[in-house]
């Protein structure tokens, strides 16, 4: 399954290759890591952090699946807005998990202090604005919500919004505490780090098979057969071997930066910005001067065929933005489109296997996949060392079976 196509932007920025010495085997591990992008090599970071036993296989390069082709919005506001969500769950679970998103927010910028080699992890405050005149009660809900349950948010009516950001709009939210990061830098400083403190990575390893040992998983790869008490498939939006009843879509969505703009004069405190339509626009800046934008989803579970459908849609993006920013000569130097998961409850998918113990996955579905791989790597390392943790049973792995899911 071809994960994306087009120019992606993050690959460029990254002059220095990283060498990954071959390690050598052991007879065993407590823990095998498959996947190497973001949500592996988070995973990674934190089963070390805890001083857990494990290998990182991944069957082609770190970072280079789906990681690369993120635009790294780190926001703890979701895809389903808090009060959605309160519908949804109820308003416990759906408070606990927009602050678990919160925290992971927090933890990803203590990583990347950690890791060092500036991941570009900069915190930001982000602007959802209406879309339309029909949507402001509806934002004015989740202004409401927000800021009933201690959550940092300003309301900004028309004018405040022209004011602040230039452009028209009927209102918006500023949520604050949020960051924008070079999602491919992050990931691949990870595996760095954690190849620095002797982990043990395993790149063109590809994972064919995981079957019963007996004691645990037998591994069988394009390298050779591992051994392992527990399992992680941090795979990514292709196959989750042994997963079948878990509700997703595939989708398609496309993303541009442009070239960089000579003096740039950012919008207030270069924020992230989105909106309530969806699909949603969704727009920020980089370190060098560009804006990236990204949205123009579309059902199509597989990524264009067709250059010029990628050229078309960058164009049709880089209008958006400019209609936003008309001062702006904007010029688009990477478009790429990209396979997009999401889960039809818009949570991620992150806990062990019903019928299969110590198989775990972590499935990041949705616009904000690296905090759920942050979140879902403590999760997980606590799932795994015995360690009592409520809030797994919020994104485990069978809750869309059940029939009672009510959907907002
Ligand atoms: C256009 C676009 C924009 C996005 N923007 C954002 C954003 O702004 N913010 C955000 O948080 N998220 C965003 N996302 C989502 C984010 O990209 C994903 O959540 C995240 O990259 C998923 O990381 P991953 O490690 O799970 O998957 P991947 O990066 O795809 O990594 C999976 C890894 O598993 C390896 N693998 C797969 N199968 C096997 C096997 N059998 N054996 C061994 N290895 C295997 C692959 O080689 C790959 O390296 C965006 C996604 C897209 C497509």
């Amino acid at each position: 399954m071809e994960l994306y196509n087009g120019d992606l932007y993050w690959p460029t920025t990254e002059s220095e290759a990283i060498t990954i010495a071959r390690p050598t085997k052991k007879e065993r591990y407590d823990v095998l890591v498959i996947g190497a992008g973001m949500s592996g090599s988070l995973t990674a970071y934190t089963l070390h952090k805890d001083g857990l036993d494990f290998a990182v296989l991944d069957k082609g390069k770190v970072g280079a699946g789906s990681t690369a082709a993120n635009t790294g919005l780190i926001q703890f506001s979701n895809d389903i807005m808090l009060h959605e969500l309160v519908e949804q769950i109820g308003e416990t679970d759906a408070v606990r998990f927009y602050k678990l998103c919160a925290e992971a927010v927090e933890t990803l910028d203590e990583v990347a202090k950690t890791v060092g080699a500036k991941p570009e992890y900069i915190r930001r405050e982000s602007l959802c604005f209406a879309s339309c005149e029909e949507d402001v009660t509806k934002l004015r809900h989740e202004y409401e919500m927000l800021t009933k349950h201690g959550f940092s948010v300003d309301w900004l009516d028309r004018d405040a919004v022209k004011e602040r950001f230039s452009f028209e709009k009927p209102a918006a939210i500023v949520t604050k505490g949020d960051a924008e990061v070079n999602p491919y830098r992050l990931s691949r400083q990870v595996i760095r780090y954690l190849t620095e403190q002797q982990i043990p990575i395993f790149e063109d390893t590809g994972v064919e098979e995981v079957v019963s040992d007996g004691n645990g998983w037998l591994v069988l790869t394009t390298n050779g057969t591992f051994h392992a008490n527990h399992v992680i498939f941090a795979t990514g939006y292709g196959a989750s071997p042994l997963l079948d009843f878990h509700r997703i879509d595939l989708n398609r969505s496309y993303a541009i930066a442009t070239e960089p703009i000579d003096n740039f004069d950012v919008w207030a405190g270069n924020a992230l910005i989105w909106e309530t339509k969806r699909p949603y626009l969704y727009i920020r800046t980089t370190v060098d001067g560009r804006i990236i934008a990204g949205g123009l989803d579309e059902e199509k579970p597989e990524t264009p065929y067709s250059e010029a459908i990628v050229r078309q849609r960058a164009e049709r993006l880089r209008q958006e933005v400019e209609a936003l920013f008309p001062t702006y000569d904007l010029t688009v130097e990477y478009a790429w489109a990209a396979l997009f998961g999401e889960s039809i409850d818009q949570l991620p998918f992150i806990g062990e296997h019903p019928d299969r113990p110590n198989l775990y996955y972590l499935l990041g579905y949705g616009g904000n996949g690296t905090v759920y791989s942050m979140l879902g790597s403590r999760l997980l390392s606590d799932l795994i060392r015995g360690v009592d943790n409520d809030d797994a049973r919020i994104v485990r792995l069978d809750r869309t079976q059940q029939a009672n899911i009510v959907l907002p």
